[in-house]
């Protein structure tokens, strides 16, 4: 079984990882070593919530990590290559992918969109400050580079119109 969940940030895709990960036994949690705004070795949601995860980014790092694991949570997809989630999609394991879908310009993410093509998918929505749900991410300030990590203080889930 091999399932994405992707979305706008704050669109509680996190929050959903954690919950689902504390009701799977034997399971492990991967994050990309990109994303180390919690510092290594756990993934947080946004209401502080917080489970041990490993930070990698090449199959070999995690290989001998997942021998015997049941089902494998990777949040941040969208910062792993193809061919490592083509390692992964081999394995006869239950595989839970979250992650963002599009950047701040609105652009897909070629992983999270090679995932959406090869397995089935479900897509978490944020709420605009309008109320409508939201579907993009919107950078508010910081620079122009595609890959900026941060929260709140840079980043709110918007609809179309207030893109
Ligand atoms: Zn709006």
């Amino acid at each position: 079984m091999k399932l994405l969940i992707y979305g706008p940030m704050f669109a509680k895709k996190s929050t959903h990882l954690i919950k689902s990960y504390k009701d799977s036994p034997n399971s492990i949690a991967i994050t990309n070593k990109i994303d180390m705004r919690y510092g290594a070795g756990k993934i947080i949601s946004h209401d502080g919530i917080e489970i041990d995860a490993i930070n990698c980014c090449e199959f070999s790092e995690i290989a001998e990590a997942i021998n015997g694991v049941e089902t494998i949570f990777v949040d941040e997809i969208q910062f792993f290559s193809q061919e490592f989630v083509e390692k992964l999609l081999a394995l006869d394991k239950k595989i839970f992918f979250y992650g963002l879908d599009k950047n701040f310009l609105g652009e897909s993410f070629p992983t999270t969109e090679f995932l959406q093509k090869r397995i089935e998918s479900v897509k978490f929505w944020a709420k605009c400050r309008c109320g409508m749900p939201a579907d993009f991410t919107k950078k508010n300030g910081g620079s122009n580079n595609i890959i900026e990590i941060g929260g709140s203080e840079l980043y709110e889930p918007v609809c179309k119109k207030h893109r």
